[in-house]
């Protein structure tokens, strides 16, 4: 799944949770009913880190972004929902630049066993978070 729809989903569960805190939790559960959905994915190294660099960007922007569109008395809690919902996904980055994931071999496992990914679905995908990183910006602007 790409990151910037994890931000996106984040950025919901953070305007809706009780505090930071259950934010946070809920929204590292949303990476994984996420990752199980259909997705893209693509099993050639040198495709996928392409676009993978590319989405950390737009990803991060995003998230830059919906932090700066909550409001102040939700910020924590949806920039919490957003860091949790991107937290699994740490091993990537850290793979590309450290060479190891910062996770033990069995998170990585499992978090690999429950992706549900084919190359024909990037279109779905971003326009899926492109439009939805615009509908919760104007919602968290409310
Ligand atoms: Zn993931």
């Amino acid at each position: 799944m790409l990151i910037t729809n994890h931000v996106v989903a984040g950025a919901v569960i953070g305007a809706v949770a009780p505090g930071p805190a259950s934010a946070f939790a809920l929204g590292i559960a949303s990476h994984a009913v996420m990752d199980s959905l259909p997705h893209w994915g693509h099993d050639d190294y040198d495709v996928f880190i392409k676009v993978a660099v590319v989405d950390g960007l737009v990803g991060l922007a995003t998230l830059a972004t919906l932090a700066r569109a909550a409001a102040p008395r939700r910020r924590a809690a949806v920039v919490a929902g957003m860091l949790g919902a991107c937290l699994p996904d740490a091993d990537k980055p850290s793979t590309l630049f450290f060479d190891r994931s910062p996770f033990p071999a069995w998170v990585d496992d499992l978090h690999k066993r429950i992706q549900n990914e084919a190359e024909e679905r990037m279109p779905y995908e971003a326009l899926g978070g492109l439009v939805g990183a615009f509908v919760v910006r104007a919602w968290l602007r409310r």
